[in-house]
């Protein structure tokens, strides 16, 4: 299995800025001292793969520095050369992560997630939608056909929703905090909003049950998993409440189910907003660290 990874991902942003943004630098050295041989620098995806789910005018707004006040506000990070070389990173470090995937049976990308990114403009700190970047890639270079989204972020996955929609070999899935961003959701083929403080037990137990049903609905040629830790406790955005040993059984399960299955699983590291760097990349690394049991 192939973890991707880059110093490029973290952007510098404005003082007080309130994205934890060295969480990925903090998480890609833990994994560094784990398993530095599983490591890869990702490469930047390119506009034919951007192309495939964004708008052209979108692509040359972000990549030529065209994006004006209000779209910038909207993604809530300032324009940069920077910025650009980010997102193409990310969305290229998944498109990776599953080509790790299909050989491996599992990919991670340690960054990605970036859900709220719609076909024409970007969205709470997404700029491009790796999700749908890289099914879509998967679908053309790859011999790829039924893609299945498992996206338990605390957020509602609404870009990825409103851009895979019309896909008829994907299905996106996502369960979410009924409370949280986005206010108007975007209907997924499956949502389960789930109430505010919904803990462990019973977060786990709906998970135990939809997965059977999501497995059951197709034979999906690989799943995307954005394992979002933004549903923690601690979580400065998230209104759910699970603990570190909720994170990793939800890993255990998700990654387990469909592995058992023979499917490939791309996990992208998604959201997690704590102002304690280390132990939100303490979070983060759960995932890397069940992937690896199990590739
Ligand atoms: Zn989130």
């Amino acid at each position: 299995m192939w973890i991707y990874a880059s110093d490029r991902y973290v952007l510098p942003l404005p003082a007080g800025h309130r994205f934890p943004m060295r969480k990925y630098a903090a998480l890609r050295e833990r994994v560094r001292r784990l398993a530095p041989e599983r490591l890869r620098e990702p490469p930047a995806a390119d506009d034919g793969a951007l192309g495939r789910v964004h708008a052209p005018a979108y692509i040359d707004a972000v990549t030529n520095g065209r994006l004006d006040a209000a779209a910038q506000r909207r993604i809530g990070f300032p324009w940069t050369p920077a910025m650009v070389e980010r997102s193409r990173r990310s969305a290229g470090a998944t498109m990776a992560a599953c080509r790790s995937a299909l050989v491996h049976g599992v990919g991670v990308n340690l960054a990605g997630g970036t859900h709220h990114a719609h076909r024409d403009f970007g969205a709470g700190f997404c700029v491009f939608n790796d999700a749908a970047v890289a099914a879509r890639a998967m679908q053309v270079e790859a011999g790829v056909d039924r893609v299945l989204i498992v996206d338990l972020d605390v957020h509602q996955g609404d870009g990825t929703a409103d851009i895979l929609g019309d896909e008829p070999a994907v299905f996106t899935f996502s369960m979410h905090g009924e409370r949280n961003y986005p206010v108007r959701k975007i209907a997924s083929d499956l949502d389960i909003a789930l109430p505010d403080g919904t803990g462990d037990a019973a977060y786990l137990e709906r998970l135990a049950t939809i997965l059977p049903e999501l497995s059951a609905r197709a034979r999906w040629d690989i799943v995307f998993y954005n394992a979002g830790v933004d549903v923690h406790a601690e979580d400065r955005l998230g209104r759910l409440a699970l603990s570190n040993d909720g994170l990793r059984a939800r890993d255990e399960m998700v990654i387990g189910h469909f592995r058992a299955l023979g499917i490939p699983v791309c996990g992208v590291i998604g959201g997690g907003y704590s102002t304690d760097v280390p132990a939100l990349a303490a979070r983060h690394a759960i995932l890397f660290e069940v992937a690896s049991g199990m590739a």
